[in-house]
This record gives structure tokens, sequence and C-alpha cells, in this order.
């Protein structure tokens, strides 16, 4: 071989080397250990019993925006935010994060990341209220309903969606709506406002059944909200709603009117109560990058999240929640100089990412949720303040 065909093979060589070093640094997947991060329940316990002794809540209100990252807040700052509008997410008393991951990974599903916020315990894909293993989970609504609470689930998706399911009935078949609104009927929930979804496909019921099934327990109400009175004030009650009918704040009624209708039931219970708000426009539209519609999701979560922070002051008794199961979509929000201050959002997948997502908490109790690592954390805060709470039998 002539010298300068050595030569030019060497050079070729080292440069496939130079671009594969290159591509592995640039590509290079990290391994993410599943559960390595230890946790003392004695940390919790410490700060309930310590600094925050007397601020025990009597009423909680978890609200969940399904598929919302920092990126999302990002973007409602960014472009529904003016100088002399406050904030609501200013507002809360605490502002931290948790990360989502399930028991098997970076990644989690609704289900999985719901389960162990309303359980205490990580868990798979597709498992609501339950373990790994297959154990039925001890959940938040169960503890209430034990201890006499009022309870109530609004959701902007469907009534038997894995979110809402996670803090109250136990299956690892997300698909069995059947199986999920019987469990619902058979439960002590007093209140329940969503949507129908894909009925009469696969296992989900016509709607005839669905309401067979619900008016087992509740007293279904009209879209009109109206409360019922007297002797039947304390009948549980639920209202139905077609697919998308109550996505945004065009919708009538809309979230925040439907999470204050919740509001003035529970209230009228006479005695401690567990809200479970769900607002899920922000994962349906991630999934599909569609921004138009994250921002309209981001206008109806504001707008009910100062409405319930009205009450959390007012009400004094009151902890009010908020946090996200799991990113959707990789969003970024960028600023291109050539266009600038116009931003720019992009996405990055039709998926979950494994980013880590907002935890605000306000009024008593919130200061439990300001060392939260972990989204089985929440449930273990929550179950610490439900347990320790003594609401007035
Ligand atoms: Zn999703």
């Amino acid at each position: 071989m002539k010298s300068w065909k050595k030569t030019s093979l060497l050079t070729t060589l080292i440069i496939l080397v130079l671009l594969s070093s290159v591509y592995y640094i640039f590509n290079m997947s990290v391994s993410v250990p599943s559960s390595d991060i230890e946790f003392s329940p004695g940390q919790v316990e410490g700060k309930l019993n310590g600094v925050y002794e007397g601020q025990k809540p009597k009423n909680i209100i978890v609200f969940i925006a399904d598929g919302m990252g920092f990126s999302h807040l990002s973007l409602a700052l960014q472009t529904q935010q003016t100088e002399n509008t406050p904030s609501v997410w200013q507002a809360f008393d605490v502002k931290g994060w948790h990360d989502p991951r399930s028991l098997i990974g970076p990644l989690t599903d609704s289900e999985a990341s719901a389960t162990a916020m309303a359980t205490g315990v990580s868990t798979n894909f597709g498992h609501i209220g339950m373990s790994n293993e297959g154990e039925t989970l001890e959940n938040i609504f169960e503890m209430a309903w034990a201890m006499n609470y009022a309870t109530g689930i609004v959701t902007d998706s469907y009534v038997w969606d894995g979110t809402p399911a996670a803090f109250t009935v136990h299956t690892r078949n997300e698909d069995d709506a059947r199986d999920i609104l019987t469990q619902l009927a058979n439960s002590d929930l007093d209140l329940l406002f969503g949507e129908l979804e894909d009925v009469g496909e696969d296992e989900v019921p016509e709607v005839e059944e669905t309401i067979a099934i619900l008016e087992k327990r509740f007293q279904l109400l009209d879209a009109s909200l109206k409360l019922p009175t007297g002797d039947a004030a304390t009948s549980p009650v639920a209202v139905l709603f077609e697919e998308d009918e109550i996505q945004d704040l065009d919708s009538e009624p809309n979230l925040p009117e439907l999470t204050e209708t919740a509001l003035e039931y529970l209230t009228n219970q006479g005695k401690a109560f567990l809200l479970l708000v769900e607002c899920e426009e922000m994962d349906s539209a991630s999934h599909t990058n569609n921004t138009d519609r994250v921002v309209k999701g981001l206008q109806s979560l504001q707008k009910t999240l100062a409405m319930l922070q009205e009450f959390v002051e007012k009400n004094g008794e009151t902890l009010l929640i908020f946090t996200s199961d799991h990113e959707t979509g990789g969003l970024a929000t960028l600023s291109d100089y050539n266009n600038y201050p116009n931003m720019q959002v992009r996405w990055s997948t039709n998926e979950h990412s494994a980013a880590v997502v907002p935890l605000f908490a306000k009024g008593p109790g919130a200061h439990c949720f300001a060392d939260v690592h972990r989204n089985w954390q929440i449930g273990d805060c929550l179950i610490e303040l439900i347990s320790q709470n003594t609401p007035g039998l």
C-alpha cells in the first residue's frame, strides 16, 4: 500500500473515531435509578409537630393540572400576566416541585402518578390505587370517608378518568369504565362532576347504563347546577356532561363555575371536606402539541385557582395544593432575537416527558409540601394531615 493511501486511511479512521465520540456525547442516555431517594417519614412529622403545629387544615383541596410542567407555567406567565395583574402562581405560600417518575423509571402515566399522590406509594403504569405487586392501597378519600369528611371530585375530563379514579378506586384496568363507575357508585363520594367519553365503546357503558350505575348513589343534576335544598341538601350529587362540553372558559358551565358549585355544596355539609379538582385540558392539548388549546387551558386553570385562593383566604381553615401528575409534550418557551420579543413555542414529543413539575400550596399545612422530592411524598403529607385532623365528627 502506498504511503499516501496509508495516511488517508489513518486520517479517515481518526475522523470516524472523533465523529462517533461526538455523537456519543450528544446522544448518551442517562441511567436513572427508579427509587434511589430515601425519605424519612420523620421529616413530615417533625414539620407538623414542630414549626407548623396548630396549622392543620380542616378542609383540603387538591388541584391537579394533568400534563402541566414548568414550561406551561412559563407560557402562562409570559402570555397572560401583565405587570399590574397579580399572578395566581405567586399567591401560593409554598412554591416548589416534585419528580413524578413511576416506580419503574423516569416516565409515568397519570394513573401511576395520581396513585402515588393519593396513597403515598410509588407504582407502575396503569395501576389505579394498586401497588406494583397488585395490593390494594388505601387512598386519602377512603381515609376521609372513615373520618366522615364530605368529599367531591370535579374534572373537565370524563368521570371515570384515571387521575380522579386513582384517588377513589382500585383497578389495574384503566379502560374498564364500567368497573370504575361501579366502584364510584359503591363509595361514600358525595359529589362527582365530569364528562362522558367513548360512550358504548369497548368497556365504556352506554349513557343509559352509566346513569343507571351512578344513580345507585348520586342524584343526577342538570347543567344548571342547581343544588338540592332542604332535606335533600346532603344527598350525593353528580352532573354528567358530553365529551369536551366543559373544555374551557367558553363552555357553559366551565371549570371555575363547576368548582365554585362544588365548594358551595361541600361547605353546606357543615363538616370537614376533601375536594379533588382535575384540569385535564393541558394533557390532551399537549399530546397533540396544540398550543392554542394549551393557552385556553391555562386561562381556565388560572381563573379556577384565583377563585379557590379567594376561598382559602376567606375560609382560613382550608389547604389548597396545586400540582401536576407529569409534564406532557416536552414544551419549550423561546424567543427569537430576529422576532423579539415575540414568544415561540417548541414541542419535543407527543408523549409525557421526564420533567419535574410544579407543586404549590396555600393555607394551613402548606409547608408540609415545601420539602417534597417525589410524587409519593405528596401522598405522605396528605395522609399525615388527614390522619391528624379532628374534623368534628
Ligand atoms: Zn397524558
